[in-house]
């Protein structure tokens, strides 16, 4: 069997890297020219993410791109301490510890990966149609040329081609009203501590930051947009003038907020945030999608490339294991759906508690978070989210 992967983005790598594990063949194309290892900010990559990695043998290296992160603080709007988790016991209770890690880090390792396994990986491939013969798909490329496998996964992300093709009437993507942005920032303060996210819900928007022993801040924030802006005209915006905006809207804040958002090292990264509606099926022929392309979740879950790394894991599982692509696909979707719909909605729903401004609204969402975030019910909540086990080992029945 051979794999034609559209995408080079964390779901693709990972199951091409899982599929050469299951002895299956795969091509990887990519539309980008080449990817550019400093764009994009950093993930949050928590133990069921990393437990993938684990799988491909590659935890300790990506490990060792991270960093650490033990533990999240919620501060209310006026700087306190409300809730916290822990996440110090992680390696104990679920194999594996959750880090913090540049997205172009993380994508550049898992290339390596490819290229050390001689998977072939080709730029400039922009998908533009695809033909499913039945016996084989044929995949055409923008620059007019072909690629042909036995099956064809799209991992092309939320904005997926694949998608659009395999099932032009399926719901599109949809915008959460909000807009993330972060960056790196240098700050005075000295009162805090390193491996730890501080999550702030601040009096007008949300800021969260995790600050590195070498005292660089990685932070992000979500704010209210009602309307929908293109990625464009985010780009048009300058930093400075974005900066000014920042700083206006976090005048209200503890002085540390106020520290990030006026930091000059600042190259602020501006994100329009959408999700992706349930799809009722992800498959069609020898067509499958995987990642993004099928579920994209808010950020404010911290989960879209842990469950673009599970995906890809447990679809390679399924295609080792059963009699054909259609069947493999099938049990996918079996295995995934209800878990990823879940994560979906759980991320829209913190998004919308992150620009409340009711008074009464505010004391209900931080109550419910610290009802969440107690040991008992965090700690189930923490196996359902971290502890997925792709049981590569098990073979399905
Ligand atoms: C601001 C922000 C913060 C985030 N923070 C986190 C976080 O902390 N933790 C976390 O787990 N997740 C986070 N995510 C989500 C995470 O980035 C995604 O869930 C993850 O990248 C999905 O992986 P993917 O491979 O499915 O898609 P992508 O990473 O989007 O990769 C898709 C790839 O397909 C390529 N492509 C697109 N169209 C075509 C085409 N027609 N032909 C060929 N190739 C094509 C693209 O160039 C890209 O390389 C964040 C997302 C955003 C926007």
């Amino acid at each position: 069997m051979k794999a034609i992967i559209i995408g080079c983005g964390i779901a693709g790598p990972v199951l091409a890297l899982a599929l050469h594990k299951a002895g299956i063949d795969s091509e990887i194309f990519e539309a980008q020219k080449s990817l550019d290892d400093d764009a994009g900010l950093f993930h949050y990559l928590s133990p069921n993410g990393m437990n993938v990695y684990n799988v491909l043998g590659i935890y300790d290296k990506i490990f060792n791109l991270g960093h650490i992160c033990n533990k999240t603080i919620l501060n209310d709007e006026n700087g306190n301490s409300f809730a916290s988790f822990d996440e110090d016991n992680s390696m104990n209770e679920f194999g594996a510890n959750s880090i913090m890690i540049k997205r172009g880090v993380l994508t550049k390792a898992l290339r390596e990966e490819i290229i050390d396994k001689r998977i072939e990986l080709h730029f400039n491939k922009k998908l533009k149609d695809i033909e499913d013969l039945g016996n084989k798909v044929i995949a055409y490329f923008e620059d007019d040329t072909s690629a042909e496998g036995d099956f064809l996964i799209g991992c092309d992300g939320i904005h997926s081609h694949t998608r659009k093709i395999l099932m032009p009437d399926a719901p599109k993507p949809s915008y959460t009203k909000l807009v993330m942005a972060g960056g790196y920032a240098r700050i005075p303060s000295k009162n805090h501590r390193n491996s730890m996210i501080y999550a702030n819900y601040c009096k007008r928007a949300y800021l969260a930051y995790f600050i590195l022993p070498s005292g660089e801040v990685w932070w992000w924030n979500a704010q209210s947009y009602p309307e929908e802006p293109s990625k464009a005209d985010l780009q048009k915006i300058t930093d400075k003038q974005w900066q000014k905006h920042m700083i206006e809207l976090y005048n209200e804040d503890s002085s540390i907020i106020k520290e990030i958002v006026q930091s000059d090292e600042n190259d602020f990264m501006k994100y329009p945030i959408s999700d992706m509606p349930p799809l009722d099926t992800w498959y069609k022929g020898n067509v499958c999608l995987i990642g993004d392309a099928v579920h994209a979740t808010s950020p404010t879950n911290g989960q879209g490339a842990a469950m673009a790394s599970e995906d890809g894991v447990t679809l390679a599982k399924c295609l080792r294991d059963m009699e054909s692509s259609q069947k493999a696909f099938e049990k996918f979707q079996e295995l995934r759906k209800e878990r990823v719909d879940k994560i979906v909605k759980f991320g829209r729903r913190n998004g919308d508690g992150y620009f409340l401004t009711h008074p009464v609204k505010k004391w209900f969402r931080n109550t419910m978070i610290r009802i969440m975030t107690s040991p008992i019910i965090f700690y189930r909540m923490k196996k359902d989210f971290f502890g997925y086990d792709v049981k590569w080992d098990e073979k399905i029945g």
